[in-house]
């Protein structure tokens, strides 16, 4: 059992992961026939496809769509076990991993624990504005999104409706991209004649960036088409133009307030606490800096990978948060815990095979950059879902994904419009309260 730190060992070495995501997972699954005990640890009992989580927050798709229990992902994998709990911190020394109330003895060790949205250090902001992260964040946002037109088709004062009817979304990366095009194809398309009171076509979708494009990391033509695509489906651009203070009751934007019910975080990044565990200074993101052996200086027992760690490619340029990257390295350390076990040479160092980047803006375009290829359009949106559905890690999921696509293009229905939360009932009436007394008192 490997939740004794202290206990002794038997012969076999003993190999801890640290998140089972898109890093951690590839290491386990690498490490099926290594001659080694694998624990896999994570805090949640789910792999996720984060990709198309802004899919869940905006009713398209299901949690379970995109989501598998990590215990039958290595179910057929004798040699691996998985425990469910927080990781707190390492401790170096005695070379275990102190999860919850228990230690666990390592030889080798591999922290893959990604990372969470950061609010430049205005955490208070978190309770106004979610950011999309895990499963509970999406339902979480599709919650809010869907009460906010629940409780404007009730609401009499046209000023509250249209607080209500205002979904801010910050950050003009991937994910704040696809979110502004989804939510308002959510309120345009699929919830236009569901209502008597409001009209959800009416939905202002605010976009800001503080940068002066969107989708930084892509090439300038391709940010352009984007954000031309975006006005085309009516949702209302800013650059440059920062949230200096976010409240229950909208944002400012320098002098301006913007009055919003929903306000959506996709802006800022940081790293899980790994940096901590094993007091080091991590980047700005809180990245731990690691070598192109992907471990930290002077850590011979420890990887990490994925978007805990700060890796640079051939040209010295930070290496982006994505998928790929996370993948990759799990392949690459994979490789090297198996040749460490077995005795041989160490495997060539971690180098990054770009597989471009993507965006999807709406369900009728998409932007891909790979090297020097740029596609905009409809082939782009193509080859975004095709991507998109490949990666998925079982058929089941690749037939409920498609299957809901293909019905939702045709027929613009959203599928997952389901407000959850045991107090539902309670957290309307609560709502309604707020926004009451949010009023100017010359509304009520
Ligand atoms: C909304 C969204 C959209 C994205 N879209 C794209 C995209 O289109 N294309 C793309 O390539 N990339 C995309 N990304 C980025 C991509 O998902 C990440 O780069 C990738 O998930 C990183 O993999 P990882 O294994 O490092 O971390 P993760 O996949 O985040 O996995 C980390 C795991 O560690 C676990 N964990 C964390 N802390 C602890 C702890 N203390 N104890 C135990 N377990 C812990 C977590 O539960 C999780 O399972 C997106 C990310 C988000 C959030």
């Amino acid at each position: 059992m490997p939740g004794d730190g202290d206990e002794v060992k038997d012969q076999r070495r003993r190999v801890v992961i640290v998140g089972a995501g898109f890093a951690g997972l590839t290491v386990a699954k690498r490490l099926a026939n290594a001659p080694a005990d694998i624990v896999l640890i994570d805090r949640q009992n789910h792999h996720l496809f984060q990709p198309l989580l802004y899919q869940v927050a905006t009713a398209g798709l299901s949690p379970a769509d995109i989501a598998w229990p990590i215990r039958s992902l290595v179910r057929r994998q004798r040699n691996t076990r998985v425990m469910l709990g927080e990781v707190t911190g390492v401790d170096r020394e005695r070379k275990n991993v102190i999860m919850d109330d228990q230690n666990i003895a390592y030889d080798l060790l591999v922290l893959a624990t990604g990372a969470s949205h950061g609010y430049f250090g205005h955490d208070s902001w978190a309770a106004h504005a979610p950011g999309l992260k895990t499963v509970d964040d999406a339902t979480e946002i599709r919650r809010r999104l869907l009460l906010a037109f629940e409780h404007a088709e009730m609401e009499s004062s046209a000023s509250a409706r249209e607080r209500l009817l205002t979904i801010v979304i910050v950050g003009g990366g991937p994910t704040g991209v696809e979110m502004a095009g989804s939510v308002v194809e959510l309120a345009r398309r699929a919830l236009a004649a569901d209502f008597r009171t409001i009209d959800p076509q009416h939905t202002h979708v605010l976009l800001i960036e503080a940068g002066p494009r969107l989708l930084p990391g892509f090439p300038e033509t391709l940010s352009r088409h984007a954000e031309q695509a975006l006005r085309r489906l009516g949702v209302d651009v800013r650059l440059k133009q920062a949230v200096t203070d976010c409240s229950s009751i909208g944002v400012m934007l320098g002098n301006e307030h913007v009055a919003a019910a929903t306000v959506i975080w996709a802006a800022g990044v940081t790293a899980s606490p790994a940096a901590a565990w094993l007091a080091v200074a991590g980047d700005r993101a809180g990245r731990v800096l690691v070598g192109r052996d992907l471990q930290p200086p002077g850590m011979d027992d420890i990887y990490v990978i994925g978007d805990t760690a700060l890796t640079h490619d051939a040209a010295g340029t930070p290496l982006p948060g994505i998928a790929p990257v996370a993948k990759q390295q799990g392949a690459c350390v994979a490789a090297a815990i198996q040749a460490r076990l077995r005795g041989k040479e160490a495997p060539p160092a971690f180098r990054y095979r770009d597989r471009g980047l993507l965006a999807t803006v709406g369900r009728k375009t998409a932007v891909i950059a790979f090297g020097r290829l740029r596609l905009k359009g409809w082939l782009a949106w193509w080859l975004w879902g095709i991507a998109h559905i490949y990666f998925l890690v079982s058929l089941r999921n690749r037939l409920i994904v498609m299957t809901q696509w293909l019905w939702s293009y045709v027929s613009a229905e959203r599928g997952a419009r389901l407000i959850t939360g045991l107090h539902t009932a309670l957290d309307l009436d609560r709502r309604r309260r707020r926004d009451e007394d949010a009023r100017l008192p010359g509304e009520r």
